[in-house]
């Protein structure tokens, strides 16, 4: 009798401790998770701080050589928020694009164009991934971007296409080089309006819903500030802040699943991604 008793209570534990894990990773699944980038860091050392103290998982993306990087990059690390060096590189002639310093070129030769970028993740050694400032016109190109690619793949980094062109085959070629790489959906503040930033992030939280995921991208205005510090601490409970490299760390397994891959000695090891 005591025998039997016990058997029934210990399955009915693991029925309650398998029933719990099921429940919690259908709430994991569940989550609509949203990955938000504030760009071109570096030109406002307290605007840069303001973006910075942004609750939770932010991402923050830092123009290499701007005067106040080397601060910003410091004070966002003692916050633990992720940095990513936004690449400047070459757009379509505009007259309102500001070359910047260390922008990736179309006419670069290769050893050029490597150094240059070299240059740039070393000026930010703290960086966990790329992405890519302006460049409207080198996304567009599959050389520029296999030399990038190789290089991020070479030091574990991940690849956020900011998507200044509709043409842009950044993401393909991340993909082909086993980069995890993820893509802007939304720009949160083309319009520098409270009204109109707060139609693109309500956007972001469908596309979110729908997806599962979003990636939303805004830069440190004033009026972008001032909202988000608001907005950020009232997220609906459905919705999930992740870092941009978790995100391209989950996307890379959704289109790369992991592989099994056989040894010589028969022993099996796990492949996560490409990259790592
Ligand atoms: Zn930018």
């Amino acid at each position: 009798m005591q025998k039997n008793c016990n058997r029934v209570c210990k399955a009915s534990r693991r029925l309650i401790r398998h029933t719990v894990i099921f429940l919690s990773l259908c709430t994991q699944v569940q989550a609509a998770e949203l990955a938000l980038v504030i760009d071109d860091l570096g030109y406002s050392h307290e605007r840069g701080l303001r973006a910075i103290e942004l609750p939770g998982a932010v991402t923050l993306a830092v123009l290499p050589f701007a005067p106040h990087t080397p601060r910003l990059v410091k004070a966002a690390a003692a916050h633990s928020k992720d940095i990513i060096v936004h690449q400047p590189m070459e757009a379509t002639p505009a007259p309102h694009v500001r070359f910047e310093q260390g922008t990736l070129t179309l006419a670069m030769r290769p050893r050029e164009f490597t150094a240059t970028f070299a240059a740039a993740l070393d000026a930010i050694p703290s960086r966990v991934g790329v992405s890519n400032h302006t460049g409207s016109l080198l996304t567009e190109h599959r050389g520029p971007m296999n030399r990038l690619m190789k290089e991020i793949d070479r030091r574990g980094l991940f690849f956020l296409d900011s998507r200044t062109t509709a043409d842009t085959v950044a993401m393909r070629v991340a993909t082909e080089h086993g980069v995890p790489a993820i893509t802007r959906d939304v720009f949160l503040d083309h319009v520098q309006t409270t009204e109109a930033i707060h139609a693109a992030f309500e956007k972001s939280l469908r596309i979110a819903r729908r997806r599962g995921h979003a990636v939303v991208i805004g830069h440190p205005h004033s009026v972008t500030l001032d909202y988000l510090e608001y907005r950020l601490k009232r997220l609906p409970a459905d919705v999930k802040l992740v870092t941009a490299a978790e995100l391209s760390q989950r996307n890379s397994l959704r289109t790369n699943p992991p592989t099994v891959l056989a040894q010589p000695s028969g022993l099996t090891s796990l492949r996560i991604s490409p990259g790592q």
